[in-house]
């Protein structure tokens, strides 16, 4: 075998006096990182430190330790920078890596923080008062139009008000994730959890499995430059529909699923052959114009009976403008991607260096939108790793009207971040279709950590609305100036329309 240069990452240390010998850690790793030949023999350059083995390991004494090999120092050439070298002259290829740019990027919602009430406009209890969370993905009206209700009061004109607005319970749904880069169970728990948290899921651009069509009013369908799985069924099928144009992690590229992973399901559900790659254009190739895009999107409006439709772009620097002129093409919604979103597979190349904020984008876009007059004509969902229920009041308060979870969801299933999702191996039962390994989710407990997570954030926002002495959380939206930047320059505090602490 060719020598690699490469040292493994990862130590896997076994404290064989406690050791039963049990044989679990060898069972539990998707990655086969364990012989067994009496007692677990792990080889370590296999390791990806997923703790999949240490969780489960019934004496835990397992513990996975960084490999500190020491390198000459050297502020230009990190060791990672050295590793990827040494990986492309190994391999020739392009490095492949999963989930969201870990770079040490400026952290924008880190250096936000919330205003609170104190002396004058009291705060407000959220135990003892009533906080609405409700929110309605889609345009609304330009103007209201009301009329007597026969009883000295006055009532919404017949037929005024919100058309195909889609309701949420609270400001958030899942993000999209395909069936295919995650198991059907991943699907099965987030669909039972929108339904329960009347909220939505997102197909992605892998089609909806038939087993999820009883929750298809709390279902995004989403056709993407592949249009796997979209037929005039599906299209009916969603609450809303989201053309994909681009995404965060992998701004400007389109999408590939190994064949590994095109089980005999996710190939019926996708319409595509067992076994073969799914690899979806970069470019739609009927989208080369905002004009074009208009077509798709009334296209897709005639098709499903004039259904919300929204279209997903990844954050790049001329955001503002895209988006404006994504809203003039009549889409219903603008879903944002900023660079730390996650992915099942993408370049490290393009995944750590292409894209901006999300903060930034959501900033910019709705204050161009506003400018133009037009901000009530499409919502904005902000994605791109929203972490807490404080990233989603920050995201709120600088102009979301919702915000979508990806990572964190998974967090919630037991991912534990270990970048490796395009092996297809996920010790989790995540993102894998081995059914040795997606069995690990059972759907029922799946939708119940879901549940728990959704409902824990909603319950921290309505204490932050309360803090803030408003009670309905449309009325944090865009109040910028209820945001105070901590260390952030004056540029990005222009962008943001925020203030720096202190003023
Ligand atoms: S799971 Fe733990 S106790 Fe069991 S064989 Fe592995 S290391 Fe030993
Ligand atoms: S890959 Fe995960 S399960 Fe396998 S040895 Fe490493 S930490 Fe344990
Ligand atoms: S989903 Fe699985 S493979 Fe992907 S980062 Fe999480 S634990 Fe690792």
């Amino acid at each position: 075998m060719q020598q690699t240069y490469v040292q493994p990452e990862f130590r896997v240390k076994i404290d064989y006096d406690k050791c039963h010998k049990c044989g679990r850690c060898v069972q539990q790793c998707g990655w086969g990182v364990y012989d067994f030949n009496e007692r677990p023999l792990p080889h370590d350059e296999k390791c990806r430190a997923c703790h999949r083995c240490v969780t489960y390991c019934p004496a835990h004494c397992i513990t996975i330790e960084k490999n500190t090999l020491a390198f000459r120092d050297n502020d230009n050439w990190s060791a990672d920078a050295r590793k990827a070298v040494w990986r492309q002259a190994d391999t020739g290829g392009v490095l492949l890596t999963s989930m969201g740019n870990p770079r040490p990027y400026e952290r924008i919602f880190d250096k936000l923080v919330l205003d609170a009430c104190q002396v004058t406009n009291p705060s407000i209890d959220p135990l003892r008062e009533p906080m609405e969370l409700r929110t309605f993905l889609g345009r609304k009206p330009d103007s209201v139009a009301v009329e007597m209700d026969g009883k000295g009061g006055y009532r919404l004109a017949e037929g005024a008000g919100m058309k195909n607005n889609v309701e949420l319970a609270v400001p958030l749904i899942f993000g999209p994730m395909s069936y295919g880069s995650v198991s059907l169970n991943v699907h099965r728990s987030l669909a039972l959890a929108a339904e329960r948290l009347g909220i939505l899921m997102n197909t992605g651009e892998g089609g909806l499995h038939e087993d999820l069509y009883p929750y298809q009013d709390n279902v995004i369908v989403q056709v993407a430059s592949g249009r796997f799985g979209v037929t005039p069924e599906l299209l009916q099928r969603g609450a809303a529909i989201e053309i994909k144009i681009g995404q965060g992690a992998k701004p400007g590229i389109g999408g590939h699923l190994p064949g590994e992973k095109v089980d005999r399901e996710v190939s019926a559900t996708r319409m595509i052959p067992q076994g073969s790659d799914a690899i979806s254009p970069a470019p739609h190739h009927d989208i080369y114009s905002i004009e074009d895009l208009r077509q798709l999107i009334f296209a897709l409006k005639e098709a499903s009976g004039y259904k919300t439709v929204g279209v997903k772009i990844a954050a790049v620097h001329n955001v503002a403008a895209i988006a404006s002129g994504i809203v003039r093409a009549g889409a219903d919604y603008i879903y944002l991607d900023g660079f730390r979103g996650g992915t099942g597979a993408a370049p490290a190349v393009v995944r750590d260096h292409i894209g901006i904020p999300v903060e930034i984008a959501i900033a910019a876009v709705d204050q161009r939108l506003r400018d133009e007059g037009i901000r009530n004509q499409a919502s904005i969902i902000a994605a791109g790793s929203i972490r807490s229920s404080a990233d989603m009041a920050k995201a709120i308060a600088l102009g979301a009207d919702v915000v979508a979870i990806g990572t964190a969801a998974l967090l919630s299933l037991g991912c534990h971040l270990c970048q490796s999702c395009h092996t297809g191996n996920c010790s989790w039962g995540i993102t894998t279709q081995k059914p040795e390994l997606t069995r690990r989710i059972d759907p029922e407990w799946g939708a119940a950590r879901l549940t728990n997570l959704v409902n824990a954030w909603s319950h921290e926002l309505q204490e932050i609305l309360g803090a803030l002495g408003v009670n309905a959380v449309e009325s944090l939206r865009g109040s910028r100036e209820r945001l105070r930047a901590i260390g952030l320059g004056e540029q990005t505090c222009r962008i943001l329309g925020v203030k720096p602490a202190g003023m």
